[in-house]
């Protein structure tokens, strides 16, 4: 059993949907005090009401990864409300898809801006407040897609969430003297609400390429999260876990098969 992280104060970018929406949800489930952050204000007020019509505690904050200002505006928010900042699970992310032949520079700019130097912003406004938590922890949202796979269509992702595991392995260093750790989640093929559009024969063929035969839920990153944000992963920093089903294990489909 692990220390609850009931109290804690913890900030999750891009929770009004998806993986950050079910990060919330655990960290709200188990008592934390949670700033859903988003840029639509409708989005992130609807989903911090959800978490409080089931019990959490939960504010929203209309905020923008990219800009700087916003960033240090929402620190500043969650440390009125909620008393500080224990936790930052830096989860906002986008993922066009568009082949390099056709992709315009300024997407490549704007996924940049959003995956890696909204990483950036968001832990180094909240930097300040972590340090006067006892036991820090930042949480980053990474992805199988760079760090371990390739897919077409992803360059501009993939070197991002690649970019936040070298921000990651030099930032953990920065900042152990204050006893903030950093680690990274890599989620593999995870059911959001947009994936779920894709239709029903997608999905069933995704899920054959995966051991354990189905894709993720959000709440299996949030678990992942909620055990490294907990006092009992205190002793680890600058790690990775893959969240994935297995499905970066199998060389060869025949090795699925063959199981
Ligand atoms: P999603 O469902 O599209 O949700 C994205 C969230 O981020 C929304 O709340 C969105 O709200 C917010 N957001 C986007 N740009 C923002 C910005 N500039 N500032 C603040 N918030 C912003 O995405 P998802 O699939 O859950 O992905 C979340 C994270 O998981 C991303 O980092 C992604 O790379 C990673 N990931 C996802 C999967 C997967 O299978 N889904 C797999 C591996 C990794 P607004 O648009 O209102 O701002």
């Amino acid at each position: 059993m692990l220390t609850s992280v009931e109290g804690r104060s913890v900030i999750v970018t891009g929770a009004s949907k998806g993986i950050g929406k079910g990060i919330a949800r655990v960290f709200a489930s188990h008592g934390a005090k949670v700033l859903v952050v988003a840029r639509t204000e409708a989005d992130a007020q609807a989903a911090a009401a959800e978490l409080s019509e089931s019990g959490g505690t939960a504010a929203a904050f209309s905020g923008d990864v990219t800009d700087w200002d916003s960033m240090q505006a929402m620190a500043a928010a969650a440390a009125e409300q909620h008393g500080g900042i224990d936790v930052l699970c830096a989860n906002a992310g986008i993922y066009p898809q568009t082949k390099v032949e056709e992709m315009d520079p300024s997407e490549w700019d704007h996924v940049m801006a959003t995956n890696l130097k909204g990483s950036f912003l968001s832990i180094k406004a909240c930097l300040p407040h972590l340090k006067n938590s006892d036991g820090g922890r930042i949480v980053l949202t990474s992805s199988i897609t760079g760090p371990v796979t390739g897919y077409p269509g992803w360059t501009h992702y993939g070197a991002t969430k690649c970019g936040q595991l070298g921000f990651m392995r030099t930032a953990c260093m920065e900042f152990a003297k204050y006893g903030i750790t950093v680690n990274a989640v890599l989620p593999g093929n995870i059911v959001t609400e947009g994936l779920s559009g894709l239709g029903e024969d997608y999905l069933k063929t995704m899920a054959a390429s995966i051991p354990l035969g189905r894709l993720g839920a959000v709440e299996d990153i949030g678990n992942a999260a909620l055990f490294l944000a907990s006092k009992e992963a205190g002793y680890i920093t600058g790690q990775t876990i893959t969240v994935d089903g297995g499905q970066i294990i199998p060389d060869s489909i025949e090795a699925l098969e063959e199981a």
